[in-house]
């Protein structure tokens, strides 16, 4: 189903985002985890695409696999990386074959080793350009990324939220965020979007606080801030992983059910293919 059809009956939508697993250990533990999340039903799943241009196939593999064994709406990310017009004609048929109906499209991360992001030969250089593009030649539902606390490239936010006003004339249908912590961002960011002319579905992207290091390296790439009195005491306790884990899971309920109840459509979970917190969050939503 397309996830623009889902919207009419659903007025919140509970999705969780997967990567594909990168080795056979790590597809046996995929398995366990999904199964865990299959139980809370969620509205639909997304699955990212080869950051930094890498195993893009395994996307496609697992799309198909969600969708059409398993039986969920899966979206499957697609970026600008590596990809000329008649490649993202070959893979784009593909997936509409394999009865793919929502693509996340992205520019994507320069790939590894290069620093800024160059468009590849006869392909693309924002997002919107590939957007645009989809819009024109195929019917899928389409989501754009769009970034709470501006996007790390962006000079400014208003120049970034009039990029966003682009991607969304472009086709977009929906929005999902970047993580963020703190809820003030998102809602600021809502309130202008909607004052600039953007009226889709804005869907918070959360990321439950699991580990202290993994937050770290997150909020570095991403340039994510940590609330400081989150970051206190996340540091206060960060030799002792279940102490972290707890502290993580507490804030992100608080967070969730302050979102919710002010208004935002719903909750994508970045699960990081695990499942216990995002289960123990959605549970106690
Ligand atoms: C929900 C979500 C899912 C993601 N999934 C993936 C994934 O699966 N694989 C992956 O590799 N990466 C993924 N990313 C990361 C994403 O690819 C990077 O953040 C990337 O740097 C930007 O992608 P974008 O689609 O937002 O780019 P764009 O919307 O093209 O924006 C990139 C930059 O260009 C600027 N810009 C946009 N349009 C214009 C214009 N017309 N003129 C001038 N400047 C412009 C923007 O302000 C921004 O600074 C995801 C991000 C999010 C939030």
């Amino acid at each position: 189903m397309k996830i623009t059809e889902l919207f009419l009956s659903q007025e919140r939508t509970f999705s969780f985002e997967f990567f594909p697993p990168k080795d056979e250990i790590s597809a046996v533990d995929f398995g366990i985890n999904v199964g865990q999340l299959m139980r809370l039903s969620p509205s639909f799943v997304t699955v990212t695409y080869g950051a930094g241009g890498s195993n893009q196939h395994k996307t496609f593999d697992l799309v198909d696999y969600l969708q059409n064994r398993i039986g969920l709406t899966t979206v499957a990310h697609y970026t600008c990386v590596n990809a000329s017009r008649n490649r993202i004609v070959e893979d784009l048929n593909h997936l509409q074959t394999i009865n793919i109906e929502n693509l996340m499209l992205l520019r994507g991360d320069p790939p590894k080793g290069e620093e800024k992001f160059i468009a590849p030969k006869d392909g693309f250089k924002y997002a919107s350009d590939l957007i645009s593009f989809v819009d024109e030649n195929y019917d899928f539902a389409k989501a754009g990324a769009c970034y709470v606390e501006k996007h790390p490239e962006a000079h400014s936010f208003e120049e970034d939220l009039a990029n966003l006003k682009t991607k969304v004339d472009a086709g977009a249908d929906f929005l999902i965020s970047q993580l963020f912590f703190n809820n003030s961002y998102y809602f600021d960011f809502v309130r202008k979007a909607r004052k600039t002319g953007i009226n889709t579905r804005i869907i918070p992207g959360i990321i439950p606080i699991t580990a202290y290091r993994q937050i770290e390296r997150f909020t570095k790439m991403s340039g994510t801030k940590i609330p400081p009195e989150l970051a206190v005491r996340l540091e206060e306790h960060k030799d002792n992983p279940s102490k972290t884990y707890q502290i993580g899971v507490d804030y992100t309920i608080q967070q969730c059910r302050e979102l919710l109840a002010n208004g935002a459509p719903g909750i994508h979970f970045y699960t990081l293919n695990k499942s216990r917190a995002a289960v123990e969050i959605f549970e106690s939503l």
